[in-house]
């Protein structure tokens, strides 16, 4: 089983440290299978019966210029290449109008997006649920899982729901 999964979100987030966590291994060359968008590969996290490829999905900000147009459609098609994606947020800065963006664009992807509230390692357990009721009113989010990428936790539940996802 494999599959594809994109992983966005604000700057900082965290979505460098959750792929280093995860990936076995870096992959240099890009599979044969012709690309339409830029997708670019960040990584691959495998074991025995399991396959998973990370997609980073640059573009999805706010356009400064027409350039920027531009990208954003590229990335709302390359969206659609994925079987699923990871939208990660920062449970410390809590939402943003960064997160308003790339909610409008996922209106328009039909793919099941999956919510990841990372650096739960900063903040109080009771603050946590007041923020996963607000963003389940934004979006229809396949799922909300909060993690920790620097420290590890709930990581390998993520894994787990993503496989079953394959
Ligand atoms: P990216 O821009 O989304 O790729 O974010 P990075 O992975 O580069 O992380 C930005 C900063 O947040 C770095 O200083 C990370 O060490 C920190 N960071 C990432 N994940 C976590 C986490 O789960 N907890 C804490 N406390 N810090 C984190
Ligand atoms: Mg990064």
């Amino acid at each position: 089983k494999s599959g594809f999964i994109a992983i966005i979100g604000r700057p900082n987030v965290g979505k460098s440290t959750f792929m280093n966590r995860v990936i076995g291994q870096k992959i240099a060359i890009m599979s044969d299978k012709p690309q339409t968008t830029r997708n670019k590969i960040q990584g691959v996290w495998t074991e025995d019966d399991a396959q998973i490829v990370f997609i980073d999905t640059p573009g999805i900000h706010k356009p400064k210029h027409k350039l920027g147009d531009f990208m954003v459609k590229v990335a709302e098609q390359s969206l659609n290449e994925v079987d699923a994606i990871m939208f990660m947020i920062n449970a410390e800065e809590g939402y943003g109008r960064g997160d308003q963006f790339i909610i409008d664009r996922l209106e328009k992807v039909d793919k099941p997006v999956f919510l990841i509230i990372n650096k739960i390692d900063k903040v109080h357990p009771d603050d946590l649920l007041p923020l996963i009721d607000q963003y389940r009113g934004m979006y229809d989010f396949e799922e909300i899982i909060p993690i920790s990428a620097l420290e590890g936790n709930n990581v390998s539940h993520l894994l787990e729901v993503f496989k079953a996802q394959l």
